[in-house]
Formats: structure tokens, C-alpha cells, sequence
């Protein structure tokens, strides 16, 4: 009689642990959604940016010259270029989460026909 209550006792308390478990998981998570860390983590993530080598020094020149081609993110050998949004397409590195390795021949200012990516402009990526 003593084992069964003592069954009964121990199957309740784990059933009670995973419980509590849950709600504190779920408070956790709600905590961090009030506090705002979650959205500031993406949105500092997402603020770490910049254009490929050789973009033209101020954003207006950039996107007044860039047209969305693509052709810079296909001739990009490690796939580092992705696209700001789907309409206009302008090129942009993540550099925190796929950095740009600096190829030697930067294919992806060759491959742009437009110069928004033009040798004569810094090389290094700008920030933007
Ligand atoms: S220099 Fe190379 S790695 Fe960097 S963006 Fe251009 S093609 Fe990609
Ligand atoms: S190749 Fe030039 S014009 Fe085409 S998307 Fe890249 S930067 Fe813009």
C-alpha cells in the first residue's frame, strides 16, 4: 500500500515538474518578448549591413546607378551577396553572419555593367 502512494506521489510529481517547467519556459520567453530583447536583437543583427566592394560611396549614387540585376550575387563565389527586399533587389553582405572573403578578382564588380560596383569607388564594402 505504502509503494502504491508512493507511485501515485512520485507519477504527480513529475508530472508537476514538467508543469512547471512549461510555465516557467512560456513566462520566460513572454518576459523576454515584453522587455523587447528579442526584437532588439533582430534589429541589431539586421542593422549590421553593407554593400559589396567597390559600391558607390553615398546610397543615393548607389541605388540611382544599381538596377537589381543580380549579376553581382551570382558572380559571388561563397554567396555572400543576398538582396535587400525582392522588389528592388539592391545588393547587401551580412557581415556578421556570411562575411565577404575579398576575392582577389572581385568577380562580383566585374559582373556589374551598371559601375554601382566600380573599382574606381572604395574597395572595401561600405556600410549602409
Ligand atoms: S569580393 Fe568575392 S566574396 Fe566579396 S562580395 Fe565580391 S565576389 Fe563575394
Ligand atoms: S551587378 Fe550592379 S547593378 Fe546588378 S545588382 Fe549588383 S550592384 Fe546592382
Amino acid at each position: 500500500m505504502a509503494a502504491i502512494s508512493q507511485r501515485r506521489c512520485s507519477a504527480l510529481d513529475r508530472g508537476e515538474f514538467f508543469s512547471k517547467g512549461w510555465t516557467l519556459a512560456i513566462g520566460k520567453s513572454l518576459e523576454l518578448l515584453s522587455e523587447n530583447k528579442v526584437v532588439n536583437k533582430l534589429e541589431s543583427f539586421a542593422e549590421k549591413k553593407q554593400r559589396p566592394p567597390g559600391a558607390a560611396p553615398s546610397e543615393t549614387e548607389f541605388r540611382a546607378l544599381c538596377t537589381g540585376c543580380d549579376a553581382c550575387m551570382v558572380a559571388c563565389p561563397v554567396n555572400v551577396i543576398m538582396v535587400e527586399d525582392m522588389e528592388s533587389r539592391y545588393p547587401l553582405i551580412f557581415p556578421e553572419k556570411d562575411p565577404c572573403i575579398a576575392c582577389e578578382d572581385t568577380p562580383c564588380i566585374t559582373a556589374c555593367e551598371t559601375g554601382a560596383l566600380d573599382l574606381k569607388h572604395e574597395i572595401s564594402g561600405r556600410s549602409c
